[in-house]
Parts: structure tokens; C-alpha cells; sequence
């Protein structure tokens, strides 16, 4: 298991800022972790590139990945699919390397009961009102899916009690830095790094 990279898993309610913070984190130069892009049939934003942002994908070519068993986890929210291709995750993992994921609460409970020994990071907004103007400022929704995200991240964020840490995305530097802190520990656990002992000592 220690030469395995470690799986950690960025999630909390939409419009948090998961997309900036997970942005934030790969332009730190001393990253040391590989970002899996997603899969989605939601169409691309203004400035969102296929293959960097997403992989946009039609329907029929999400549901087809579904039924070949190529994805590690995916939901359907906001009449859209999200999800994660395996096939990347796995690759990356089995050669060491720790891999990020940013996914919807759903999905990361799927990833939570196949890889266990994942790091279930949850990122909180300051307060509701905050959450709903920053969608808002987003300017991308229109008000009934403003409507339909407020729901949805207000029933989210109960799921916090599913994770392993909480962290507040108050302002994104610090929110960035609290994350790489809980990775930097996480390497540390006695259960991550006991084989590499064990062989010292020639057990
Ligand atoms: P958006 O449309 O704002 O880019 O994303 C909507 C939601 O889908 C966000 O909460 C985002 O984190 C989530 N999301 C992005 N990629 C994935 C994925 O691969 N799987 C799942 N389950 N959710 C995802």
C-alpha cells in the first residue's frame, strides 16, 4: 500500500469554490499531485477547453462508458452527468503518485466505499448567503437553476458528517493551504508508511 499514490477527494456543494481552489492548488509550483479530469455532458463555458477542464461528451458516449465499466464513480446533477474516468485514477495511483479529485458529494460517497483509504477532504462555504452570491456573481445560471443548486448544496451540506476533514473556503490562499497542510499529514500516517518500515528493519 505505501508505494500506492494517495487517492484525495476535494468535494463540498456546488458554487463553494471547489473549482477555484482545485485551481489554486495546481498552480502551486511545489504541487506534487496529478488532477483527474472529469467527464460531463454539460456543455463547456466560455473559456472551458475539452480535455483540460472536462472531457465533454455527449449522452450516449457517457452512458456508453458507464455500461463498459470505465468509471470509478458518477452522478447525474443539474440534468447533467458528471464523472470520473477509472481507467487515469488507476494508472496514476499504481505508479506512485497521489491523484486529486473534484466531485459532488454523491459521487464521492461512491468513491469513499471502493478506495476507503482515500482522503475525503469536504470544503464549506462561510454561510449560505455567501454561497448563493457566488453563484450569482458567476453569472453562468439562470435563477431556477440558482434555485435548484441552493436546495442542493443546503441538503449537501449535511453529508459533512461523511468526511474526513472540513475545511472552510473562506479566502482561497488559505483554503489552499489547509488542504496541502491535511495532505502533507496525511503522508505521515503510520498506516501509509509502515511497509516502508517494515522493510528497514527486514521484516
Ligand atoms: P460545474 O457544472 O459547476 O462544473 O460542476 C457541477 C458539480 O459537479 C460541481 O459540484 C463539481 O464539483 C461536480 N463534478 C465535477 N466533476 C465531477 C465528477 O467527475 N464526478 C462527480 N460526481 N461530480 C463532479
Amino acid at each position: 500500500m505505501s508505494n500506492r499514490g494517495m487517492l484525495i477527494v476535494l468535494s463540498g456543494p456546488s458554487g463553494v469554490g471547489k473549482g477555484t481552489v482545485r485551481q489554486a492548488m495546481l498552480e502551486d509550483e511545489f504541487r506534487d499531485f496529478h488532477y483527474s479530469v472529469s467527464m460531463t455532458t454539460r456543455k463547456p463555458r466560455p473559456g472551458e477547453q475539452d480535455g483540460v477542464d472536462y472531457y465533454f461528451v455527449s449522452k450516449e458516449e457517457f452512458e456508453q462508458e458507464i455500461a463498459n465499466d470505465g468509471m470509478l464513480e458518477y452522478a447525474q446533477y443539474v440534468d447533467n452527468y458528471y464523472g470520473t474516468p477509472m481507467k487515469y485514477v488507476n494508472q496514476t495511483l499504481d505508479s506512485g503518485r497521489d491523484v486529486l479529485l473534484e466531485i459532488e458529494v454523491q459521487g464521492a460517497m461512491q468513491v469513499r466505499e471502493k478506495c476507503p483509504d482515500g482522503v475525503f477532504i469536504f470544503l464549506t462555504p462561510p454561510d449560505l448567503l455567501e454561497l448563493r452570491n457566488r453563484i450569482q456573481r458567476r453569472g453562468t445560471d439562470d435563477q431556477a437553476t440558482i434555485d435548484k443548486r441552493m436546495q442542493k448544496a443546503a441538503d449537501e451540506i449535511k453529508m459533512m458528517e461523511n468526511y474526513d476533514y472540513a475545511v472552510v473556503n473562506d479566502e482561497i490562499p488559505n483554503a489552499v493551504q489547509r488542504i496541502e497542510k491535511i495532505i502533507e499529514s496525511e503522508h505521515l500516517r503510520v498506516p501509509r508508511v509502515i511497509d516502508q518500515y517494515k522493510k528497514m528493519i527486514g521484516e
